[in-house]
């Protein structure tokens, strides 16, 4: 037999199939060890055939197989074709995605263990050894016992086996993750408007379907009827979350209702743990892969139904090569498995909302929380007036009079701080006004190198600011108010309240995060003060108070969708308010009230938000108009990064000159920050529409030899410095 083998080596030189002979054995899927120029290397058997073209003289051999059951199935060989040819990376590249990282490197293995039972039929012991006596009657007692433990408390086991009295045997020892989250909660009796998704996704013709729903209205359940309706007909089935250390509640729901069937992929495990939940997948042993992104490579077959929830969150982007996006893969997969996507948030992405919105996707709206509890009430508190008056804390009055209130009933309240896109934006605390790019109205951002404010999105440059251009004020903020500051504010106010940190600094540790919500969850503390990760989709119940601290803070960072993730943040954080029991409430504190993205927001007008912001992408010419694409260069050598840059540009300007029509923008420059880790950062920008030929842009790209310089294409990048 000959198998086609790709080595294990991401490099463009060696990206193609090379022909092996090989026994009977080899499946298409395993990996192989085989000779390669002078040494050994692993490599990919993507098929096996019956000839070769390849003359007998030269035809190497398989020196052997890694893998007893083939690692990549056949569905995800030829999605690691595809995944190659849309991205343009080598083969080997993408066909790594589908294995758990350490076992290429051969770290991580399968673990065993040895137990010792008595022998039934008992060879002779000699009854003045005492110590072999106390040793089977120990055994008698306890029955069987990891040999570790008996070679620990008796010195003369080595001789009971030799001699035959304890029988060995070396069983699979599975490491599981997150064994301290135990399986909870019932299983609730749909209410109509669930089972209308429910019965909607099923039947209808389309692929994807996009659950619409508020924070608390019920999506979860929906994705598990849907799994378990997968089992039912003996599928599996992939659950996508954004950050699944998160979401331990989540999981816990999951082991609740489906035990052993579920298996956890994130990066958050210890390797043995990946590894064996991994191959508990592979095995059928498990039939639910839940984790974040890379779950959606998941080594199953004969997949029911794919969920993605919390679809709009970035984290479904990958940022390293292949740069792919969740979605895409996911599309593929229910494709080739005739099942269905279904994609849930409160917040959907601009893009997937129109897509649903214009036909292409089901769009199941779920304008309603369970039992028909009201959505908090957000009450929106203009800081500028608190400026003026010279309160300087990072608390309004309204703030403080509600937190002292809801601590007084006993209740539990979240701060939380929009840490994203404080650093360096340029806004005047007395008026609001936040500086933007005169072309591009995008907010500008201080570069302390030059000393001047830059656009990211065309690389024009202005002077810094000292008075603001609006009202003259001098206030001028630079730097927003950290954590740890706000802690030490809310302890002064109040003495009595127990509060909770949670920010990269508290949270690191294998579950670190989880310790903290733990905690919080069981009510062992009043206050929980946090950035980003408090907003995801926790369900703490007695919760009846929000305070969003600098809401417009994330509106002002340089990137186009810099409304949409303000809107879903402030969506986010307000929905873990007034869950269960008492009604609950927001304080919403910005500089600029008159927002319509905050109005929007406050009133949970996603549709009018939805409206808006289409207009003005359309008029503004951003995605999903255009594309933005931009390829990166990057290098510790600034000479050698400059030549790529200038070989990569001179391929780059020919496909602008044979498609000038299709190009908005297109001009190469420094990236806004021009060193990260030492390494120049120099970029080609392009805005372009939809028709324009970006295969040909990853395929010069790809072209792109240089050593030691780095270079890949960003389409739609969220973050431009
Ligand atoms: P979402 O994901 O839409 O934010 P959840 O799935 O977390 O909402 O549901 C919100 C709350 O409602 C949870 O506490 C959940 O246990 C509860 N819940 C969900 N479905 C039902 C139901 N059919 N009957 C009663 N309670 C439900
Ligand atoms: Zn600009």
């Amino acid at each position: 037999m000959i198998a086609e083998v790709i080595v294990d080596v991401a490099h463009s030189d060696v990206d193609k199939i090379f022909d092996y002979a090989c026994g009977e054995e080899i499946k298409a899927g395993m990996r192989v060890a085989v000779p390669f120029g002078r040494s050994t290397t692993t490599g990919f058997v993507m098929r096996v055939k019956e000839t070769t073209d390849c003359p007998p003289e030269k035809l190497k051999t398989v020196y052997r197989t890694e893998d007893d059951v083939p690692a990549i199935n056949a569905e995800c060989l030829s999605l690691a074709e595809k995944i190659s040819a849309r991205y343009r990376c080598p083969m080997a590249l993408s066909l790594r995605l589908f294995l758990p990282a350490e076992m290429r490197t051969g770290k991580v293995g399968r673990t065993f263990r040895e137990y010792g039972r008595l022998n039934g039929d008992l060879p002779p012991v000699n009854p003045r050894a005492r110590a072999q006596l106390a040793c089977i009657s120990y055994l008698e007692e306890h029955g069987e016992t990891p040999m570790s433990e008996l070679r620990e408390k008796f010195s003369c086991v080595s001789a009971l086996v030799k001699s035959g009295a304890i029988l060995v045997e070396k069983r699979r020892e599975l490491r599981t993750p997150y064994k301290s989250v135990a399986g909870g909660e019932e299983k609730h009796v749909l209410t109509p408007a669930q089972e209308t998704a429910v019965r909607t996704v099923e039947e209808t013709e389309k692929t994807v379907s996009l659950i619409h729903g508020v924070t608390g209205s019920g999506k979860t359940e929906i994705y598990l009827t849907l799994i378990a309706d997968a089992l039912k007909e003996n599928k599996t089935a992939i659950f996508l979350v954004p950050e699944i250390s998160l979401t331990p509640q989540m999981f816990s729901k999951l082991r609740g209702r489906f035990g052993g069937e579920v298996a956890i992929l994130h990066s958050g495990l210890s390797a043995g743990e990946r590894f064996d939940e991994w191959e508990r997948l592979r095995m059928g042993d498990a039939r639910i892969a839940v984790g974040a992104r890379s779950a959606v490579f998941a080594p199953i077959e004969n997949i029911g139904c794919i969920v993605i929830d919390e679809e709009h969150d970035g984290s479904y982007s990958s940022e390293s090569t292949p740069r792919y996006r969740t979605f895409d893969i996911a599309y593929l997969r229910a494709k080739h498995n005739g099942c269905k996507l279904i994609l849930g948030s409160a917040t959907p992405a601009v893009e997937t909302y129109r897509r649903a919105a214009e036909g292409e996707f089901e769009l199941i709206t779920l304008p309603d929380r369970i039992n028909a509890r009201p959505m908090p009430k957000v009450n929106i508190v203009d800081m500028r007036r608190e400026v003026r008056r010279g309160n300087a804390t990072p608390f309004s009055n309204t703030l403080r009079e509600k937190l002292k209130s809801c601590l007084e009933s006993g209740n539990q309240a979240i701060v939380f701080l929009n840490r994203r896109g404080y650093s360096r934006t340029v806004m005047c605390r007395d008026c609001g006004n936040v500086v933007k790019c005169e072309s591009c109205d995008v907010a500008l951002t201080y570069h302390s190198d030059e000393d001047c404010l830059k656009c990211h999105y065309c690389g024009a440059k202005y002077k810094p600011l000292t008075a603001c251009p609006a009202c003259g004020g001098t206030h001028i903020n630079y730097m927003g108010t950290g954590t740890q500051r706000v802690v030490g504010e809310l302890k002064k106010l109040y003495p009595q309240a127990r509060i909770l940190r949670m920010d990269v600094d508290t949270t690191s540790g294998k579950e670190g995060h989880y310790k903290i919500l733990k905690q919080f969850a069981d009510r062992k503390a009043d206050i929980l003060v946090g950035t980003q990760m408090v907003a995801k989709g926790h369900d703490f119940p007695s919760v009846t108070l929000v305070g969003i601290l600098d809401a417009d803070m994330s509106l002002h960072f340089p990137d186009y969708r810099s409304g949409e993730r303000t809107f879903q943040l402030i969506t986010q954080v307000a929905g873990r308010s007034g869950r269960a029991g008492a009604e609950g409430e927001v304080v919403l504190q910005t500089y600029d009230p008159e927002n319509y993205i905050l109005r929007f927001a406050a009133a949970y007008d996603y549709r009018g938000f939805y409206e808006h912001e289409i207009g003005m992408r359309e008029a503004m010419m951003f995605p999903p108009f255009v594309k933005i694409v931009r390829v990166m260069v990057t290098g510790e050598n600034e000479k050698e990064t400059l030549e790529a840059l200038r070989s990569v540009y001179g391929r780059l300007q020919a496909i602008y000159a044979a498609h000038e029509e299709e190009f908005l923008f297109f001009n190469r420059m420094h990236s806004p920050i021009k060193r990260i880790q030492n390494k120049y950062r120099y970029q080609v920008l392009m805005r372009m529409t939809q028709n324009a030929p970006l295969k040909e842009v990853y395929a010069a790209v790809a072209e792109e030899k240089q050593k030691n310089v780095l270079v890949y294409v960003e389409e739609n990048p969220s973050n431009l410095s």
